[in-house]
């Protein structure tokens, strides 16, 4: 008897265990909310471009914003990486916020949709960071994945063949949407969604097209703006200004022959004008301590303080960390002048972008007082 009261107690711990981490592992799938703001004409689904991804984990929201004026086209794409923070929440804002007073804006804040549906395994990571909105109430977002979830694309080849430049890169690149522009619409999981942004750009002739990410501390690509051969103008005039304005954005020419991210085979397959930019991220550092919901929100951790004494950072860190803020400010007054350069050099296709979130402000206030309700 006691036998047996042993294998029912084990059986009812295992199955408290299964329900648990099971509805966890459910939670993973929840959307987070992005709130239209004003300045938005219509939402339509990435699968228009694809029908294959419809019904899919790769299927995500498109963002028109459009000022009925006549312009050019921007597409922003945020959370092409979902561990990346800075570059979802700048393309939230400008949904949320941005009032278009000339030509058209799509944003595309969960590029790939999949990637924000995991975290990379065995690393601690939070899966979901909350921040007060305008009024106080909480809105919550999804931390995620570099890759797409190995749930969605399995198992990873040996070497991952880039298609169609036919270069050879690391297996586990093959879920990398960053490396899989331009795509094709019968490739794999991550290719279909390269694919479908690709044709979004053909479609609705997109002039302009901005990849906002992050990256580690320790990497020299850091606040820098790597751009394709036709926006190297736009690069180096928008560096120029905003250097005099105090935003330090280092030049980084696309390289030629470093195929599938999206400032190279977009500028090479499609007529749009291509540039990536990007923040500082510590979480996205091998050097972090503890990961936690107040690393992705501050980027404050002692070793990255010691690091930078020690000059092992290419970026400037103090004791207040690198908030999230800071970042996503960065980043909109960046787009904001390369958009504006764009206009300067391309008068027909000028875009008018208003009521951004100013640097300033979002340094002085932080990010809530530019984030609506989510009122479902
Ligand atoms: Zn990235």
């Amino acid at each position: 008897m006691p036998g047996r009261l042993y294998s029912v107690s084990l059986l009812g711990l295992a199955l408290a265990a299964v329900l648990l981490t099971g509805r966890e592992f459910r939670s993973l799938s929840e959307k987070q909310t992005v709130v239209r703001g004003p300045g938005v004409s219509a939402v339509t689904r990435l699968s228009d471009c694809l029908p294959a991804l419809r019904g899919t984990a790769g299927d995500t929201d498109v963002y028109f914003l459009e000022s009925g004026k006549p312009g050019g086209t921007l597409l922003v794409l945020g959370g092409v990486h979902a561990n990346e923070p800075a570059g979802m929440l700048s393309a939230v804002l400008l949904v949320e916020n941005a009032r278009l007073e000339k030509g058209r804006m799509l944003v595309i804040p969960e590029a790939n949709a999949s990637a924000f549906t995991h975290v990379e395994s065995a690393e601690g990571f939070p899966v979901r960071f909350t921040m007060a909105a305008e009024d106080g109430s909480a809105r919550w977002f999804r931390f995620g994945g570099r890759l797409t979830n190995p749930v969605h694309q399995w198992p990873d080849p040996e070497v991952y063949t880039h298609y169609p430049s036919g270069q050879l890169l690391s297996d586990f690149d093959v879920r990398n949407l960053d490396r899989a522009f331009p795509g094709r619409p019968d490739g794999n999981f991550t290719e279909r969604i390269a694919f479908a942004i690709t044709g979004l750009i053909r479609r609705e002739k997109v002039d302009l097209t901005i990849d906002l990410h992050e990256a580690r501390p320790m990497n020299p690509i850091v606040n820098c703006v790597i751009f394709h051969e036709r926006a190297r103008e736009i690069a180096s005039l928008g560096s120029i200004d905003l250097e005099s304005a105090g935003v330090k954005l280092r030049l980084e020419p696309s390289p030629q022959n470093l195929h599938g991210m999206s400032h190279r085979e977009l500028g090479d397959h499609t007529d749009t004008t291509a540039l990536l930019m990007e923040t500082a991220n510590p979480i996205q550092d091998r050097l972090h301590g503890r990961t936690s919901e107040q690393l992705i929100l501050d980027g404050r951790d002692d070793f990255f303080l010691q690091a930078a004494r020690r000059g092992l950072l290419y970026v400037t860190y103090e004791g207040k960390g690198l908030p999230l803020e800071e970042r996503v400010g960065r980043h909109l007054a960046s787009l904001a002048k390369l958009v504006q350069i764009f206009g300067e050099l391309n008068p027909e296709r000028e875009i008018g972008l208003g009521n951004l979130p100013d640097y300033a402000l979002l340094k002085d206030r932080g990010i809530s007082p530019f984030l609506r309700p989510a009122i479902r």
